[in-house]
Parts: structure tokens; C-alpha cells; sequence
């Protein structure tokens, strides 16, 4: 069974995130959205609205499990028996960070990763950006899923 896992803070999950999720999901058997937790990390959602977001959005799609996870990624993949990771590129500052931790993580551990290069349109859009524009009151809803807008 081939499985991947998606790693990321989903605070909240985005158009952008979706996107690379739908198209590998021909790739795989099964994707993992597995959610980081750090405890020296301020999240905007919670733990548990940022797992009911995946959860409701998935909840049809049979080869996605939502998880969450401490430590590193590759310590969570080899758990998983997931040998890749799927990452999204935005633009070239994304690809020059992905780029060293992707080569660390093969060298620590076998686990390749996979990137996609994000859908025309959707570039501009970034957790961050949406948190910033929750915050000063502004239309956020066109970046994020429907389950984020309620
Ligand atoms: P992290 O906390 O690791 O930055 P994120 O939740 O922000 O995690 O993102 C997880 C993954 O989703 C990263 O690979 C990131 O590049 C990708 N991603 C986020 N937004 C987009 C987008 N608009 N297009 C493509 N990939 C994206």
C-alpha cells in the first residue's frame, strides 16, 4: 500500500492545502494529513477545530486518515509505514526551504518527498495571509473551504 503524509500546522487549512491534496490523491492509497503540534507554537484555531476542518472536508474520501503528531516527520512516517511526504510549492522561496529539509529527511531516512507545484490562481494563498486577514475583519472567505467559513 503506497501512502504519503501531508504535514502542516492547517491554522486553517486553505484552498491552497486542498488543492495539492486532491491531485495526489491518485498517487496514493491512502494520504495521511497528519497535524504537527508543538507546544511553543500560538495556533489561531484549536487542536480540535483545525482536525474537525480535515475531518468534515475528507469525511467521503476513503483513502484520507487525519492524525496528528509530535517529533519529527520522518520518525512519524516511519510509524506509519508511509515511505514519501507531500509538500506544496508556491513560489522559489518555498522551493529553496523545502529543498533542504526534503534532502535532510531522505538522508536521515529514506523518506522522499513529493512536491506539487501549486494550481495556477492559487498561489497567493497561505494560512498566514488568511489568519491576518481574520484578524483585521476582512473577506477571507474566497482562500479557505466551506467548513472554515462557518
Ligand atoms: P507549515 O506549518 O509546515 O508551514 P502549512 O500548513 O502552512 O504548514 O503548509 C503545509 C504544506 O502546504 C506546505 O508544503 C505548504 O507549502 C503547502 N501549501 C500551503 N499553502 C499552499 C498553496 N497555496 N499552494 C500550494 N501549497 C501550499
Amino acid at each position: 500500500m503506497k501512502k504519503v503524509v501531508f504535514p502542516g500546522s492547517f491554522d486553517p487549512i486553505t484552498l491552497g492545502h486542498t488543492d495539492i491534496i486532491d491531485r495526489a490523491l491518485p498517487l496514493f492509497d491512502q494520504i495521511i494529513l497528519a497535524i504537527g503540534t508543538n507546544s511553543d507554537k500560538k495556533y489561531m484555531f484549536s487542536l480540535e477545530q483545525r482536525l474537525h476542518f480535515l475531518e468534515e472536508i475528507y469525511k467521503a474520501e476513503p483513502k484520507v486518515r487525519v492524525m496528528t503528531y509530535t517529533g519529527l516527520t520522518v520518525d512519524f512516517c516511519k510509524e506509519q509505514n508511509a515511505g514519501f511526504i507531500l509538500r506544496g510549492l508556491r513560489n522559489a522561496i518555498d522551493l529553496e526551504y523545502e529543498k533542504t529539509i526534503g534532502q535532510t529527511n531522505f538522508k536521515m531516512s529514506g523518506v522522499d518527498t513529493i512536491f506539487f507545484v501549486t494550481s495556477s490562481g492559487k498561489s497567493h494563498i497561505s494560512s498566514t495571509v488568511v489568519r491576518d486577514v481574520i484578524r483585521h475583519g476582512g473577506k477571507y472567505e474566497f482562500m479557505v473551504p466551506d467548513v472554515v467559513r462557518k
